[in-house]
């Protein structure tokens, strides 16, 4: 300690892929660093702004993100990312000065110069400028490690045949990565294969090249994955690959990154309901449905007879902005439906009243359903969703999948056997399941808690 102050403390810069996905794994893994004595900097893009405002905890510095207003008007999300590491490759001078200004030591006293930079995966880009200014990158997975281990794979894939798909082997197995199907293999109804291809390739790229990745998991839910994912890149010289999440139940700050106001009034709603009787629904921030099948929705919701709680967020249907309930349907469900335009989705799952959870499946909602113990009924649209539903019906036995058609007598009939039925054991596996994972991060010895000590330890080493 020279001359008697206190050291500075370190700094760790973080960087995330401007959606919801991704942004609220990425602050809630900034609030665990803060709250372990490391001062953190925001980097944001204009793109899906945060807001410095909701956390005077952080130093935010703005990264030009170069993204089309064409584009960022579409919101495709892998036409965001291609955009946005074609214009940092074309011109990195603007995202070397930001970073190069975020390194710096803050003008407080407090804090010290930075340690090291967490980007989302999908910014290959950042991370060949911080290399430029020798600044360490470290990886932070917003997706599962048996995603990662499906990136990884995806050379291999296309190798044996499996991909690009075909629509007469979308059923087959693929034993190098069980229990995934073709169909599970990350892919998108709404963006090329080949531009499927390039991001993954481009995430890989980005994880070999890192100090480390962090994967927003625990190994309470995927020991085995971690396991092979250890055994995938054992070639790969990476110093650190850890389990530490959920990072949600390390550090509590969802309201503060979302894009959308929350309406809390659906928590006095659910204050006034019997406990497990409700079902929320919510396909979270990117997923769309055809008008047509907003209608099989909404009726198969009105006469499954249970009380539920449905976010229908602008652009949940496509084409329109803000969807039509349909006539007659606020009278159907008089008392016992309550449509919101944006929940507050943690709190909204850890309510008793919740007993079931309709979904797409995005890795946060699927790891925030299994953190409170509410089991799921799984429809899932595009990416990581298939693989997510499928170890959630597969490997943990907390939900099932809505196949098929979207239609109001085959949705009524899977939120009856979601609340009635079968859903009672799903419920029970969901709890203990629930528990573990909690667990993990909450309890001295838990290994999330454990590994975001080490985690902690290393960021200071570097
Ligand atoms: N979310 C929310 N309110 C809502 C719907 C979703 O706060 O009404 C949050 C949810 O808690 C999750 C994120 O939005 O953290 C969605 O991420 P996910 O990976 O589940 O899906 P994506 O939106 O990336 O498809």
């Amino acid at each position: 300690m020279a001359g008697g102050r206190e050291p500075r403390r370190r700094r760790a810069l973080v960087l995330p892929l401007p959606f919801q996905g991704h942004i609220d794994p990425m602050m809630h893994l900034a609030g665990a660093l803060h709250a372990r004595g490391l001062a953190v900097t925001v980097l944001h893009t204009r793109f899906n702004a945060l807001h410095p405002a909701r956390h005077p905890e952080f130093r935010f510095v703005e990264v030009p993100d170069g993204v089309p207003a064409d584009v960022a008007a579409a919101g495709r999300i892998i036409d965001v990312i291609l955009a946005m590491n074609a214009a940092m490759e074309a011109s990195p001078a603007p995202v070397r000065a930001a970073l190069a200004s975020a390194m710096l030591a803050g003008g407080d006293e407090e804090a010290g110069a930075a340690a090291c930079l967490f980007i989302d995966g999908n910014l290959l880009a950042v991370q060949r400028v911080a290399a430029g200014l020798g600044l360490p990158t470290l990886v932070l997975r917003t997706g599962s490690a048996a995603c990662l281990r499906c990136f990884l794979a995806y050379p291999m894939l296309h190798d044996k045949g499996y991909l690009p798909p075909q629509e007469s082997n979308l059923d087959t197995p693929v034993p190098e990565l069980p229990p995934l199907r073709v169909r599970d293999l990350f892919l998108s109804p709404v963006s090329s294969h080949d531009k499927v291809r390039e991001v993954l390739a481009r995430i890989t790229e980005t994880v070999r090249n890192s100090s480390g990745v962090v994967i927003n998991t625990s190994e309470a839910l995927e020991a085995a994955e971690m396991e092979r994912l250890r055994g995938d890149l054992a070639g790969a010289g990476l110093p650190l690959l850890l389990a530490a999440g959920p990072f949600h139940k390390l550090s509590s700050r969802s309201a503060g990154s979302s894009l959308l106001d929350q309406d809390r009034s659906c928590m006095a709603w659910l204050d006034a309901r019997a406990p497990g009787s409700v079902l929320y629904v919510s396909f979270g921030s990117l997923a769309a449905m055809d008008p047509g099948e907003f209608l099989e929705v909404a009726w198969g919701l009105a006469t499954s007879g249970h009380p539920f709680l449905w976010v229908v967020r602008p652009k949940l249907v496509r084409g329109c902005d803000g969807a039509q309930l349909p006539d007659g349907f606020e009278d159907a469900v008089a008392g016992r439906g309550m449509v919101i335009r944006w929940a507050p989705q943690q709190e909204v799952l850890a309510h008793p009243a919740v007993g079931g959870f309709w979904t797409h499946c995005g890795w946060n909602s699927t790891l925030e359903s299994v953190g409170e113990g509410v089991p799921m009924l799984c429809r899932p649209d595009a990416v990581d969703q298939m693989m997510n539903a499928r170890y959630v019906q597969e490997v943990w036995g907390v939900g099932f999948e809505l196949e098929g058609e979207l239609e109001r007598g085959r949705v009524r009939d899977a939120v009856r056997r979601l609340m009635e039925g079968e859903g009672a054991e799903m419920r029970e596996r969901a709890k203990v399941l629930g528990r573990r994972v909690a667990d993990s991060c909450l309890e001295s010895s838990g290994s999330s808690r454990i590994t975001m000590d080490k985690l902690v330890s290393y960021i200071l080493s570097l």
